[in-house]
Parts: structure tokens; sequence; C-alpha cells
């Protein structure tokens, strides 16, 4: 399939990716069908790209006419067969292998062999979500950044079986939604969370080591570093859950000591301190 023919995009997931893939989409001209599995997930998604796309108005970014179209750009559903009328696919499910492997095989069955299956993965392998479809060379990791509508950058990761058109095309894509596509090949973390995480974990090796308080590691990193936001808060931002998730993946694939998760980290998420979404982490949002 050629860039200019895709015209409808499927979005798979209506979760904090999903809906800002799905506006991001929809407010660069294409039409989207955004899909779950849960009616409550899609009415919440659809409440976060309306209060979204009343932000960017507000804010000038779009005009009212753009908000109004993109909002119409976007339809719900709860099936799979929706994607039939797809012209590429972006899965944004929950970060769980075993439903991601099935969640591929499904889309594949359903969409039309030429379309390409990209999904927002942070850290299943593209080669073995690849290899759970009849296309794998068709398909490619899509790595957006959250706040989707606010970031640039989309890693495009190639799993081993990605052909060049597949690549070209999705590059093509990205840029066509005002988003900057830089490439990785398919490796434990990808580059982001290669990096990123591991800063996030010395953070927390740093704090249970008794060098500096979470306030003031953040301050060094902000003021000393220039960065917005210190690893600690980020780290209850991303949630504490989501980067154990991460460390592991980089321990366990790249089979280095250096990734281990820092036992205090370990202890936290086994106490359901998640970061702002349980209300408590590395600081008190109760
Ligand atoms: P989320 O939990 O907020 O949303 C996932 C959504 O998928 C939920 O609404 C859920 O109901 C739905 N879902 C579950 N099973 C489904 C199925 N079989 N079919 C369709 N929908 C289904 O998750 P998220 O944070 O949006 O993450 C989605 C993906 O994006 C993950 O792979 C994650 O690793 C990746 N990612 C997340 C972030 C982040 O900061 N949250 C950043 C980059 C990439």
């Amino acid at each position: 399939m050629s860039n200019k023919a895709i015209k409808r995009v499927g979005v798979i997931g209506a979760g904090t990716m999903g809906n800002g893939i799905a506006q991001t989409f929809a407010v660069s001209g294409f039409e989207v069908c955004l899909l779950d599995v849960d009616r409550s997930a899609l009415d919440r998604g659809m409440a976060a790209i309306d209060s979204s796309l009343e932000r960017m108005v507000a804010k000038s970014v779009i005009g009212e006419e753009d908000r109004q179209r993109a909002r119409e750009a976007i339809d719900t559903s709860l099936s799979l067969d929706s994607l039939k009328a797809a012209d590429f696919v972006v899965e944004a499910a929950p970060e769980n292998p075993e439903l991601k492997f099935s969640l591929m095989n499904e889309i594949d069955r359903v969409c039309r062999p030429e379309v390409v299956i990209a999904s927002n993965t942070s850290s299943i392998s593209l080669t073995r979500l690849a290899s759970c479809t009849s296309r794998p060379e068709q398909v490619i990791g899509m790595h957006f950044m959250n706040p989707v509508p606010l970031m640039q950058l989309v890693e495009i990761i190639r799993a081993l079986q990605t052909d060049e058109q597949t690549y070209e095309l999705t590059r093509q894509l990205t840029l066509r939604i005002g988003k900057t596509p830089i490439p990785s090949n398919d490796s434990p973390g990808f580059v982001s969370n290669r990096i990123l995480c591991p800063m996030i974990n010395e953070a927390i090796f740093v704090l249970q080591e008794g060098v500096a308080t979470a306030a003031d590691i953040d301050e060094v990193m902000k003021l000393g570093m220039n960065h917005p936001i210190g690893p600690l808060a980020l780290a209850d931002l991303v949630g504490l859950d989501v980067l154990l998730a991460v460390m592991r993946v980089l321990h366990e694939g790249l089979g280095d000591s250096k990734y281990r998760p820092c036992p205090l980290l370990v202890r936290m998420v086994d106490a359901n301190h998640l970061g702002r979404k349980t209300g408590k982490g590395f600081y008190d949002y109760s």
C-alpha cells in the first residue's frame, strides 16, 4: 500500500496511549477507528480526547473547525471486525506479552493482507510480535511517547522480519502526523527505555543508599542537567510497576547485572506504591 492510500487508521486500546494516538491521527486528517474491549475505557478515552482538543483550541494550536473535524473523524468500536476497513493499524493494548501475542494473531486475521500492523509496545520484542502473524514483514514498532499529542518523538522499531517498504511507509506516515521518526533495531528497551529506565533505576539506588533525599535527587537532575522533571518524580508519573517491568526486560534480555532492578523499586511495587496512579510513590499524592 502506498502512503497516500492510507486514509483510515485503526487504533487498538483506548487507554493512555491509544486515545492520544487516535487524536493525533485525527488532527492530522485521518479517519480513525478507536477500539477497546471495554465500553467504559472507550468513553474515558473519548473524554480525554475531548478535553485535550479543547486545550489545543484554547492555546490556538488548532482552530474550532479543526477540533470539530478531528472529533467527527473518530469513531469507536468494541469489535475487531471494524479493522476490516483500516488501511493501517496501531496496537496500543496493555503491555502483557501473552495478550499481545494473541491480539496480533487476531488483528492479522481481520486486516486486509496489504495492511501494516504497528505496535506501540515499550519493551516486547517486535520480532516475536511479528512471528504471531502471517505477514511478519509488515509488522513494525511505532513507539509513541506519553503524552502523545505533545511529544515529538516516535521510535520506529524494525523487527528482524520487517521489510524496507513497511519501514519507509511507517516513517512517512509518522512525518504526516507531524512527529519525528527515529529508527531503532529490535533490542530490549530500544533506545529510549534502554537509556531512560536505568537512569531512573540508578536514582532509586542513590535514594536507597541514603546519598540524598528524593527531592534533592530530583533537584540535582533538574538544576544541574536541565531535565524538565526529576527522575523520581518521573518514575511516579510513569508508574513504578511499568518501570520495574522494563528493568526486568533489560536485565533478562541483555543478561548484564548492571540492569538489575533496585531492591527498593521491587519493594515499592510489592507495597503497591506505584506512583501517581495509587496516590503514593516517591512522593505523596493523596
Ligand atoms: P492502558 O492500560 O492505559 O490502556 C490499554 C487499553 O487497552 C485499556 O483501555 C484496555 O481496556 C484495552 N484493552 C485490553 N485488552 C484489549 C484487547 N484485547 N483489545 C483491545 N483493547 C484492549 O495502557 P497504555 O499505558 O495506554 O499502554 C498501551 C501500550 O503502550 C503498552 O504496550 C505500553 O507499553 C505502551 N506505552 C505506554 C506508555 C505510557 O507512558 N503509558 C508509553 C509508551 C508506550
